[in-house]
C-alpha cells in the first residue's frame, strides 16, 4: 500500500496533466504548477499522435476526447521528388491521429480539471527543499508549495532534471529548426494520407485538412542553434524567404511555402533530442516526459511516450510502498522502451536529407526495404503497447510488452 498521498507536478504541458489525472485515479492528490500565465491554447501547428499514446490516454479516460478533435490518417506515403511510395499499413493498429497542438493541450487540461485537478499558472519552479517527509517547491513569484513528492514534467529544458542531478546532460540540437503552417494551397492533396517527403535540399511533411487547407511542417537544416524565442525574433517574412531558398524547387513543398501567409507560419525553433539521462530520480523527485526522454520529433512518439510514462509512474506510485521503490520500478519498466525509440529516431534524423542518387534510388528500394526489413515488426511493437491499469505492476510482464 502506497504511503504517497500528495504530489506537486511541475509543468502543465502533455505529461503533467496526464500524470495528475492518473495519480488521482491512484488515490494520490496532485496539483499542476505551470510557468506560463495560462493554458497553452493557440500555440499553433500540428502533432502526429500514435496508437500507443491513444491507448495510454484511454487508461485515464481521455482517449475519446482526443479522437473527437483529431483527424485519423489511415495512409502513410513517402515521397521522393515526383515519386510516391505508399507504406504498408500496420495490421491491427489504430491509425495515426493528426491533432492541433492547442487542441491536445486543451483536451488534456480539460480532462484533468474535470477530474478535480488544480492548475496553478505563473508558477516557475526555481528551487526545491527536501525534508525527511516531504519536498517544497519554490517558485519565481516568491510562493511555495509542499507535498510528499515532486514530479518534473517540465519539458526538454527541465529545471527539475538539474535539481535532481546538476551534471545531467542537456538536450542536443538536431541541426534543424521546426516550422509548421496551415495553408490555403491550390495544390490538390488527397485526403487521409500523411506524406513524408524528401525534397531536394530538406525534408518536409504534409496532409490535407478537412476544411480544404493543407497542414505542413518542415525540418529546416540550420547550422546555428536558435531557441524558440530567438527564432521568433526573426520576422516570418524572412523565414519564408529562407524556406523558399530551401524548398522552392520542390513540388509541392515550394507551392506550400509560396502560398503561406507570414501570419500563418509557426516557428518552433531548434529541434532537440535528449541523450540518455543517467539519473531519473533522487529522493522525492522524479522526471517524466521530455524532461527525461525526448526522442527526435521524427519518431512521432514524443507525446505518446510522455503519456505512457505519466500513467506508468502513477501506477508504480500506487503499487509500491515508498517513493524510492516506486521510482526505481518506474525507471526499470520505462527506460528500455524509451531509449530504444530514441535510438530509432536518432537514426532517422541522419537520413532526413538525401543526396540526388539516393533520392532516385529510394522509390525503388523503399518497397523492398519495407517488406524485408523489420520495419513493420518494429512499428507494430512500438504502437501496440498497452498498459493494464487494473493489474498490479509486474516488471517482467511490463518489459515483455515494451
Ligand atoms: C516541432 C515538433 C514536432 C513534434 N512532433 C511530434 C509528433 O508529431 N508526435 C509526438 O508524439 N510528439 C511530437 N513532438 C514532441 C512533443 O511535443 C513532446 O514530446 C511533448 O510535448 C512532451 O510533453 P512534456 O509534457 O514532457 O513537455 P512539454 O509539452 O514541453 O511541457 C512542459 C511544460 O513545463 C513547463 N515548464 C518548463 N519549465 C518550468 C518550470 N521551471 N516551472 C514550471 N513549469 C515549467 C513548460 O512551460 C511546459 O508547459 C514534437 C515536438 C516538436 C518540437
Amino acid at each position: 500500500m502506497s504511503t504517497t498521498r500528495t504530489a506537486l507536478i511541475i509543468g502543465g504541458g502533455v505529461a503533467g496533466p496526464v500524470a495528475a489525472t492518473a495519480l488521482q485515479m491512484a488515490g494520490i492528490e496532485a496539483a499542476v504548477y505551470e510557468a506560463y500565465p495560462g493554458p497553452a491554447y493557440n500555440i499553433g501547428s500540428t502533432l502526429g499522435f500514435a496508437a500507443n499514446g491513444l491507448a495510454a490516454l484511454d487508461v485515464i479516460g481521455a482517449g475519446d476526447a482526443l479522437r473527437r478533435v483529431a483527424l485519423p490518417m489511415p495512409t502513410m506515403a513517402m515521397a521522393f521528388g515526383h515519386k510516391t511510395v505508399e507504406m504498408p499499413g500496420l495490421t491491427g493498429i489504430e491509425p495515426l491521429q493528426i491533432i492541433d497542438r492547442s487542441d491536445l493541450h486543451q483536451v488534456l487540461h480539460d480532462h484533468a480539471v474535470a477530474a478535480g485537478i488544480r492548475f496553478e499558472y505563473g508558477k516557475r519552479l526555481v528551487r526545491v527543499e527536501e525534508h525527511p517527509d516531504g519536498v517544497t517547491a519554490h517558485f519565481a513569484d516568491g510562493t511555495s508549495a509542499t507535498a510528499d513528492i515532486l514530479i518534473g514534467a517540465d519539458g526538454i529544458k527541465s529545471t527539475v532534471r538539474t535539481l535532481i542531478d546538476p551534471n545531467a546532460p542537456a538536450a542536443d540540437y538536431t541541426g534543424m529548426l521546426g516550422f509548421g503552417a496551415y495553408t490555403e494551397s491550390a495544390f490538390d492533396v488527397p485526403p487521409e494520407t500523411m506524406y513524408f517527403t524528401f525534397g531536394k535540399k530538406a525534408y518536409y511533411l504534409y496532409s490535407a485538412m478537412p476544411d480544404g487547407r493543407v497542414g505542413w511542417g518542415v525540418n529546416l537544416p540550420y547550422k546555428q542553434y536558435l531557441s524558440t524565442a530567438e527564432a521568433r525574433r526573426v520576422p516570418n517574412e524572412e523565414w519564408l524567404r529562407i524556406l523558399l531558398d530551401t524548398y522552392g524547387e520542390d513540388s509541392p513543398g515550394g507551392d506550400f511555402v509560396r502560398d503561406t501567409k507570414p501570419e500563418n507560419l509557426v516557428c518552433v525553433g531548434g529541434l532537440h533530442i535528449m541523450p540518455p539521462v543517467p539519473t531519473w530520480y533522487r529522493g522525492r523527485m522524479v522526471l517524466v516526459g521530455d524532461s527525461v526522454h525526448a526522442p527526435s520529433n521524427s519518431t512521432g512518439q514524443g507525446a505518446s511516450q510522455a503519456i505512457e510514462s505519466a500513467v506508468q509512474l502513477a501506477r508504480c506510485l500506487r503499487d509500491f510502498n515508498d517513493p524510492a521503490t516506486a521510482f526505481a520500478a518506474y525507471e526499470r519498466i520505462r527506460r528500455p522502451r524509451v531509449e530504444r525509440i530514441a535510438a530509432r529516431g536518432a537514426k532517422i534524423n541522419h537520413t532526413k536529407t538525401l543526396g540526388p542518387v539516393m533520392r532516385r534510388m529510394m522509390p525503388l528500394v523503399m518497397p523492398l526495404f519495407a517488406k524485408t526489413s523489420k520495419f513493420e515488426e518494429i512499428m507494430v511493437r512500438e504502437q501496440s503497447y498497452t498498459i493494464d491499469w487494473a493489474a498490479p505492476v509486474n516488471e517482467r510482464a511490463e518489459l515483455t510488452r515494451a
